[in-house]
């Protein structure tokens, strides 16, 4: 069976870019429920000859499900505990935030295995971020910039073990 990578953040920290940049022209819209599935898209992804499934996901910031935001966040924690592994994106040029923080402490309570990636960063505007990511307790952060493609061995890397 294809394994499943689902893509997790607090919004602009660019999970989409990189969904995109994974997925390419193989992209899925997943539209199926209006209003609940509008912002999950998924798609068949390959890294560097390593192919799985992606999920991209939207939305963790309001916990009532019988709002938008609160559907958007039970989509993300189904697509999560559905995945064999959560690629946790952190804004490295932003750094951490209390969002950050609040994702993370729910990730830890789960089962599914994690790999967290510092995106944004390319140049030396991301190092403090690195450094800022460590707290968070999932040990290094990938270094990546999804935007201009750099990192991608080192995600390769580190998602290989649980694919
Ligand atoms: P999402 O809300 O997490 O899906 O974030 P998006 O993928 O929509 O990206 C949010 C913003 O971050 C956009 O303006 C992107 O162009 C920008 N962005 C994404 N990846 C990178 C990156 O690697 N470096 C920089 N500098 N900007 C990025
Ligand atoms: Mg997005």
């Amino acid at each position: 069976e294809t394994p499943v990578v689902a893509i997790v953040g607090r919004p602009n920290v660019g999970k989409s870019t990189l969904f995109n940049r994974l997925v390419g022209k193989r992209l899925a819209l997943v539209d199926d429920r209006p209003g609940v599935t509008r912002d999950r898209r998924e798609g068949d992804a390959s890294l560097l000859g390593l192919d799985f499934r992606v999920v991209d996901t939207a939305g963790y910031e309001e916990d009532d499900p019988q709002t938008l935001p609160g559907r958007m966040r039970q989509q993300t924690e189904a697509a999560v505990a559905g995945a064999d592994v959560a690629l946790f994106m952190v804004d490295a040029r932003a750094g951490i935030l209390p969002l950050d923080e609040e994702i993370s402490r729910w990730l830890r309570a789960g089962d599914t295995p994690v790999v967290l990636v510092a995106n944004k960063a390319e140049g030396r505007a991301g190092e403090q971020g690195l450094l800022e990511a460590l707290a968070l307790g999932f040990g290094d952060a990938v270094a990546l910039s999804a935007e201009h493609g750099e990192g991608v061995a080192d995600l390769f890397q580190a998602l290989r073990p649980h694919l």
